[in-house]
């Protein structure tokens, strides 16, 4: 499999206070030191609940952030280093699509201008043709091509999702970073807007990173999934092994909360007490000792190293 993406000990600290000297006095560690990577034409689901630093990773990715340090290859290249030619490419071939779509569109703008937008910065086709491709990208998110002279507030979520997508497919695309596409949208038009992605990616050969809070949104779209903790990768592997036999104790907790539509199948629910502690000062060791049921003495003191324990399955915990 060809790697399109490498995420190489990427870290993202947000200063907070003012110290002395107007130097930062301390930091939230967002993402700490993670590395995995995106393989063409696969989907990674990357999740873990709010503030994991899922969302700040998939900004630098498409480099709305850059990094504290680390690297981001996209095709063996590092974007923060690139020439601004290269930028421009880079752009194209990585976009993000996110949670609200109301909130990134213009609303004072056509949506077939803001489809329009994006091909005409990239000079994607000429200006005689954009009227033609706007209707193609519309057709391809199943929306009707009078809908282009309409605003987005004309539109229900699930419509505007739609759009977010046309705006993302509009420069052609290898990577998309699908920031919880669907969260924000109701039960009954999630599977829509799921099986719209999915039938994008086989038609135009998409890598996607899926980022999603839970195991189920990214399991039936998912042929990897990762799995963050406090700004940190703790387990990652194929779905279906990540699924049937997880094995960070964090992973399982999220797995046991999934519903089963079975009610003969009895499953216990692993309940995670304790908050989530503060990215400022994450704790000393396994980050997770702290709310896991299997901590052990050495957890309170190392941090656990990420181990290939075969399968394609790599794990950050000193069970293993
Ligand atoms: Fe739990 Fe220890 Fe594994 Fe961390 S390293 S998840 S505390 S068993
Ligand atoms: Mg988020």
């Amino acid at each position: 499999m060809k790697t399109l993406l490498e995420v190489k000990n990427l870290k993202k600290y947000f200063p907070i206070e003012k110290g002395f000297f107007g130097k930062a006095a301390n930091y939230v560690k967002a993402v700490d030191d993670i590395s995995f990577e995106i393989f063409a034409g696969e989907t990674l689901g990357l999740v873990g609940e709010s503030g994991c630093g899922k969302s700040t990773t998939g900004r630098m990715i498409v480099n709305l952030l850059e990094p504290t340090s680390g690297e981001v290859l996209f095709e063996g290249k590092n974007i923060t280093q690139l020439s601004n030619n290269e930028k421009k490419e880079l752009c194209k071939s990585i976009q993000i699509i996110f949670q609200d779509p109301y909130a990134s569109l213009n609303p004072r703008m056509t949506i077939g201008d803001t489809i329009a937008e994006p091909m005409k910065i990239n000079k994607v086709v000429g200006n005689k043709d954009l009227d033609k491709e706007v209707n193609k990208l519309l057709d391809y998110v199943g929306l009707a091509s009078y809908h282009k002279n309409r605003f987005p507030h004309e539109f229900s979520g699930g419509q505007r999702q739609r759009v977010g997508i046309a705006r993302a497919l509009a420069v052609r695309p290898k990577l998309i970073v699908c920031d919880e596409p669907v969260s924000a949208l109701d039960v009954s038009i999630q599977a829509q807007v799921l099986n719209l992605l999915d039938d994008l990616q086989k038609e135009f050969n998409l890598t996607y990173l899926f980022i999603a809070h839970g195991l189920n949104v990214v399991k039936h779209v998912s042929d990897r999934v990762g799995v963050m903790y406090l700004g940190k990768l703790v387990e990652i592997g194929e779905g279906d092994t990540l699924y049937t036999s997880p094995k960070h104790p964090y992973t399982k907790a999220l797995l046991s909360a999934i519903p089963i539509p079975d009610p003969t199948v009895k499953k216990e629910r692993i309940i995670l007490t304790g908050d989530v502690p503060s990215p400022v000062n994450p704790p000393v060791g396994c980050r997770f000792h702290t709310r896991c049921s299997e901590c052990m003495d050495v957890c309170k003191i190392d941090e656990p190293d990420m181990k290939d324990i075969g399968d394609k399955h790599n794990v950050a915990c000193h069970l293993y």
